[in-house]
């Protein structure tokens, strides 16, 4: 699965990043960082999906690779 962020929708309140740190990071320009690229760890599979619903403006999703 990869993640794909909306950068129109996007804030950079970091929601995502409190909820999964290991996927998300916002920098210190206020835009979102995928760490690790967008392709999601088996074992993060999880945390990403609750930073998908816990983000404000919907900008996550994600889709099969
Ligand atoms: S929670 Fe949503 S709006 Fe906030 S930084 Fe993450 S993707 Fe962007």
């Amino acid at each position: 699965m990869k993640i794909q962020v909306d950068r129109n929708k996007c804030t950079g309140i970091g929601i995502c990043e409190a909820l999964c740190p290991d996927t998300f990071e916002v920098d210190d320009h206020g835009k979102l960082q995928l760490i690790s690229g967008d392709t999601i760890p088996k074992d993060l599979l999880a945390e990403v999906d609750s930073a998908i619903s816990g983000c404000p403006t919907g900008a996550l999703s994600k889709q099969a690779c």
